[in-house]
Parts: structure tokens; sequence; C-alpha cells
């Protein structure tokens, strides 16, 4: 054994939250899964939730399911998830997909902002590319001039960055709670205040920070966000995303996708569009509810555990994960491209080397599951709740064995 498995296995001896491991299926032919930032695993109760749920919900209540608890779903479910943001209750709504989500909300600021002769919006090079390409699109819908922030691909979006970009022209900022790339977290605090200095709006992107890490909106006066659900929270795969808009933005806002789900009566069917009072008006169609019910469950687990319980086991994971790669990988060559320990680091590591592409692919054929993200990164996602560090251990040693062969 070496000293770090006897580390490693310590750890995990000493782990609190060590006994929800077993809550989720792992089997097959996975030794270490390193990538439940992309998506998260299943929970071992899911076949009996969605029994039930096919079998009373559905089955048995059929469309007097709407009336006695899917039309509400969207929105105690979005409060249970501000929950673990930090945003009180009547902000935060589950729906769409995180793509359709940024589209809505960033349109949505930018038509208040173009009242008020603003028709810039700030957001950075190495955003996620649905982020950019949401931006594109608007700016050219709109007659806007996008101003692009260049971050360090280690790091991310620094508070001086953006004070430099924002000013009177400045509609929207946009920008990543946690860098998909690096997992560098944002000062979400001080860039608020920056941007709101300005007379901009905020729209941050929790896709690496929901069930994680806290975010603290309602305490920072964000503005608006969004998140996804099949990343840390576990809502399997093309789960919906959530929405936050703060109180009192509700009706200053109007989002441009108007469906039947986000009118003032949504049985009156009326001849016009008469956008609902307050958070419903951000709504379009028939709310996801099927795909909500895995993201139940794991909303629930986190609730019971608790954020900081979860943040906490976060950092000491990412913090081993650098101790095995100090260990196994970098002297091979290949560089860490993540903030160092602190505020800054999120739950994930990059690292990168010229050969990681073809390192990744003999990876996956042992069941050392991380991602590659192009050109040279390969990145260690650390989700809480079910990895464990005997299994960080596990897939940086063999991270650092396939590397050492591709050398040869
Ligand atoms: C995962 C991720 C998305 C995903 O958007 P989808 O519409 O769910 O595909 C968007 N933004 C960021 C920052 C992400 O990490």
């Amino acid at each position: 054994m070496t000293d770090l498995a006897r580390r490693a296995a310590e750890l995990d001896a000493a782990d609190p939250l060590a006994e929800h491991v077993d809550r989720f299926v792992r089997g097959g032919d996975v030794v270490a899964y390193l990538d439940g930032n992309s998506l998260g695993r299943p929970l071992r109760s899911l076949p009996q939730r969605y029994g039930d749920f096919i079998e009373r919900d559905w089955g048995e209540r059929l469309i007097r399911s709407w009336d006695e608890q899917w039309m509400r779903r969207p929105f105690d479910l979005g409060d249970r998830i501000g929950a673990l943001v930090g945003a009180g209750p009547g902000q935060v709504f589950v729906g769409d997909s995180t793509t359709v989500l940024l589209y809505k909300l960033a349109r949505a600021a930018v038509d208040a902002q173009a009242e008020r002769g603003r028709t810039e919006i700030v957001i950075d090079e190495d955003n996620f590319p649905s982020d950019r390409f949401i931006v594109e699109g608007i700016a050219a819908e709109r007659g806007c001039t996008i101003r692009w922030i260049e971050a360090d691909p280690a790091g991310g979006v620094s508070l001086e960055q953006v004070e430099e970009a924002v000013g009177e022209r400045t509609a929207l900022v946009l920008l990543s709670h946690v860098a998909y790339r690096s997992g560098f977290v944002a000062d979400v605090a001080g860039i608020t205040r920056a941007a709101h200095d300005a007379g901009a709006l905020v729209l941050w992107d929790l896709c690496h920070s929901a069930g994680v890490i806290p975010v603290g909106l309602d305490e920072h006066g964000v503005d608006l966000a969004v998140g996804c659900s099949y990343k840390y929270l576990n809502g399997g795969p093309g789960a919906p995303a959530f929405g936050y808009v703060r109180s009192d933005l509700h009706e200053r806002l109007a989002q441009p996708i108007q469906g039947w789900m986000g009118a003032a009566d949504v049985f009156a069917m009326g001849p016009r569009f008469e956008p609902a009072a307050g958070l419903g008006r951000f709504l379009s169609g028939t709310p996801p509810v099927l795909a909500t019910v895995a993201l139940e469950a794991m909303v629930e687990l986190v609730e019971s555990v608790g954020i900081d319980a979860v943040r906490a086991k976060s950092i000491a994971l990412t913090d081993f994960a650098e101790a095995a790669l100090a260990e196994h990988v970098l002297p091979l060559g290949a560089r860490l491209a993540s903030p160092p320990a602190g505020p800054h680091r999120g739950s994930h590591l990059t690292v990168t080397h010229p050969s990681f592409r073809e390192v990744n692919a003999r990876l996956w054929e042992r069941g050392v599951i991380g991602d590659f993200r192009a050109p040279d990164g390969i990145r260690i996602g650390l989700s809480p709740l079910s990895t464990t560090f005997a299994e960080v251990d596990v897939g940086v040693a063999a991270l650092g064995e396939e590397l050492r062969r591709a050398l040869r």
C-alpha cells in the first residue's frame, strides 16, 4: 500500500459523509468515477421513486395531479434548490434547459436595460459555449455589442477585469460562478457590486456550483442566475435547469418565450398574452415533471446533509486529488490548470498534457472516468456525496500510469 492509498483509507474512515456513498448506484466496470460534475451518479432509491410516481401520481391520479401538485412543482422544487444557493422562497423556478434559461433571462435583462440606453453585454472568452453563443445571438438580435473579457484559462475572471469592463453602456454582465474548465470560483459579492455600481444587471451561471458550493444569491444582491441539475444535483441526463430572478425584478422583466404556462391565468386560454404577476411569467410551456423525480431525491439528500458539509468534503477531496496529482502525474510533465487551494477553488481540478486525449481514452477502457476537455485537459470532478478518497487515489494513480505509458 502506498502512503497515499493509506491516507485515502484514513480519510474515508474519518469522513462524516461516507455513509452516503452507498446510496448511489455503483457497479459495472467503473473503478473511479471522476466526472460527477458532468453527470452525477443515480441514487439507488430511484427505481422505487419512479415506480411510485408512475403507479400513483401519474397512473392513479392521472391529470388530477396537475392540480394536486404538478402545477406547483417548478416553484416548490425551485424553493428547495433556492435554499441550497442562498435564495429565499419565491425566486427560483425549475424548467427548460440551462441554455434556454440563459436566453430567456439574458434577453429579459437586455431588453429592460435597452430602455435606459444600455446596449453592451460583458462576458468572458472562456465561458461555457452556450453562455457565449446565447450572448452572440442576443447581441445580433437586439443590436448590442459584446465586451469580451480575456480570462486566465487556468484561473477565471477577476474583480479588477470586471471593474475595467463595465461602464455607463453596460446592460448585463454574464459570468460563471465556477469556471467549467479551471474550477475557478469567481468573486460573486465583489463582481455583483461592481456591476451594480455601474448600473448593470448580473446573471450568474451556477452549473458547477449548485449542490456543491454555497452561493449566497440573496446575500450578495444578485439579479439573475441559472443552473443545471444533472451535475452535482444528480437529476439525470437532460434534467431541467433552474432560474433565479430576484423578487423586485419580477415585474420589471419580460422574457421572450411567451407561452401559456407563463400567463396570468393559465387556463383562461385568453386571446392575448398577459404575463403572470410574479415568478410564473418566466415559465413558458409544460414543466418537465417526470424529469424532476431524480432531482427531487438528490435535493432531499443534500438538504439532509447540509450544503456546508458537502462543501467541506468537496474541499477535502479536491485537496487530496491535488496531492495525488503531485505524486503521480505532475512529475511526468503535466500541468495543473486550476487555482490553488482556497476560496477560489471549486469542486474539480483540471490537469493538462499534450497526450491527454489518448490517455483519457485508455482510462475509460480501464473504468477510470474523468473527462477530456480539448485541447489538452482532463477534468477530475469530485462529487462529495458519491466519491470516495480511495476512488480518487485509484483514478489519479491510473492517470499517472497511462501517461507514463503514452510517454514511452
Ligand atoms: C453544463 C453547463 C451548461 C449546460 O447547459 P445545457 O443547456 O444543460 O446543456 C451551461 N453552462 C455551463 C457553465 C455549464 O457548465
